[in-house]
């Protein structure tokens, strides 16, 4: 029989799905804490994960207590979770998720299935694409998301275009204008389809600086181009039709978890954060699966994926020192009534004698809010506090007073809007 058609069995204690901060983090963290036959199981040549290309800098301050760019954040994670002993697979993709801890892989010698004691996905989070955002138009070369771009100049020393426009508005839209001016290329605008930009409003003095024109309230997107990019055409603020001249599109940001081995998982998935449902000490709804990282939702930065990765490896360890035991549970559902609000992490709290876990929930807004966040059973109430917020921004509170509700008892989430 062809070898590549055979199927290979291996197991180890806990498999790691995804390489970059979260996953080496708290790879890492397991052989500190003691866990023998921790295996990072990554599809790329090279782990590290999205840092790899974003040759700028802050990265690792809070981790390592030195300023780096992203690159060199790689490398360093890279190493720490090798000299404690990690066993990184590279070129390995994991195709399937199954029942109990079983993985199956595609790897450079062929098939292989995986048995472990507990499987961590960390897959991290991808921007949206053209067709996801419903951008009409020809389909000439010269588009590509920041990551694309990224990869292309950082790793590749490549210049795909010189007088670009960038779709969006976000962090990591910003980030892109840098990544242009690494290789000379020059960004002739900033386009988003909101009324504002989508990150801190205090960034749009960056783009006066760089010169870069913003138009905001943008509709009806088409790129325009036989063969390269020629231009971009969209209605304006004032509703007259704008044509910009470029040779590129950068289509940046609406980040979305990296969740395709959900989709045909038997893991619950939760339909606002895109991420698998997880508890608050990172648990799936099977419980020999754990999540952290990115893939919970979109999108954090790196440092606190990379923190997110250490806390839960201690969750794991603990899991696995009483043998699921505690696993037992009653859980309480974290249900989502009002339309503002886009997801609530953890999506369901385990009430067992474990102690620990998050501390704080963290909420995602579909749109702008202001109001008072109620926690109600039956009616209820059980807990408010304020809350006032963008999308896409970072919004945490604290979970104690949520975790002390009754057992079996459905919490659901409202906010009560300022007149
Ligand atoms: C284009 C872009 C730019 C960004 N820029 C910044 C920035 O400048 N600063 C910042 O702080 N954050 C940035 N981020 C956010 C970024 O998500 C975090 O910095 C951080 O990388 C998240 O870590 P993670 O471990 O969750 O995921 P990732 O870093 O995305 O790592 C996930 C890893 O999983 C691997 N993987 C996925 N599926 C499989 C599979 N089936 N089998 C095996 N391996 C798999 C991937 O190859 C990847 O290496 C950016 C994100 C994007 C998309």
């Amino acid at each position: 029989m062809n070898k590549l058609s055979e199927t290979s069995t291996r197991s180890c204690s806990v498999a790691v799905v995804g390489g970059g901060p979260a996953g080496l983090a708290l790879a890492a963290e397991l052989k500190r804490l003691g866990v023998n036959d921790v295996v990072v199981l990554e599809r790329e040549a090279h782990a590290g994960g999205i840092p790899r290309h974003c040759g700028h800098y802050p990265f690792g301050v809070r981790e390592f207590g030195r300023l780096l760019k992203g690159p060199d954040y790689a490398r360093k994670n890279v190493k720490t979770a090798l000299d404690l002993g990690v066993e990184i697979r590279l070129e390995t993709t994991v195709t399937s998720l199954h029942p109990n801890g079983r993985l199956s892989l595609s790897t450079p010698t062929g098939r292989e299935e995986l048995k472990v004691d507990r499987v961590v996905l960390c897959t991290g989070v991808r921007e949206s694409s053209r067709a996801q955002r419903l951008i009409s138009g020809d389909r000439p070369l010269g588009i590509m998301s920041t990551g694309a771009l990224q990869s292309l100049v950082y790793l590749q020393g490549m210049q795909p275009f010189k007088n670009p426009v960038i779709l969006g508005s976000e962090l990591v839209s910003f980030s892109s204008i840098d990544t242009c001016r690494h290789l000379g290329m020059r960004p002739v605008a900033m386009i988003e389809e909101q009324n504002r930009i989508v990150t801190h409003r205090i960034l749009q003095t960056y783009l006066v600086v760089r010169g870069v024109p913003l138009f905001v309230s943008a509709k009806s997107l088409k790129i325009v181009g036989r063969g390269r990019v020629e231009a971009i055409e969209f209605i304006d603020a004032h509703g007259d039709l704008k044509r910009l001249e470029t040779d590129g599109v950068i289509i940046s940001g609406r980040f979305r978890p990296e969740a395709a081995l959900l989709q045909h998982s038997h893991l619950e998935v939760d339909p606002g954060s895109g991420g698998p449902v997880i508890d608050q000490f990172g648990r799936c709804s099977d419980p020999s699966y754990y999540s952290a990282g990115n893939l919970l939702r979109p999108a954090e930065t790196a440092g606190w994926c990379w923190r997110e990765g250490v806390a839960t490896a201690k969750w794991i360890t603990e899991d696995l020192v009483e043998q699921g035991k505690k696993a037992s549970v009653e859980d309480v559902k974290l249900t989502i009534l009002d339309p503002a609000i886009q997801f609530i992490l953890p999506q369901r709290l385990s009430l067992s004698k474990r102690v620990g876990g998050m501390d704080k929930m963290q909420i995602g807004l579909k749109q702008p809010s202001s109001g008072v966040l109620q926690a109600s059973i039956n009616d209820n109430c059980i807990w408010s506090a304020r809350i006032k917020g963008h999308p896409v921004r970072r919004i945490q509170k604290p979970l104690a007073e949520v975790l002390k509700k009754e057992s079996g008892a459905n919490v659901k989430f409202t906010i009560r809007r300022d007149l």
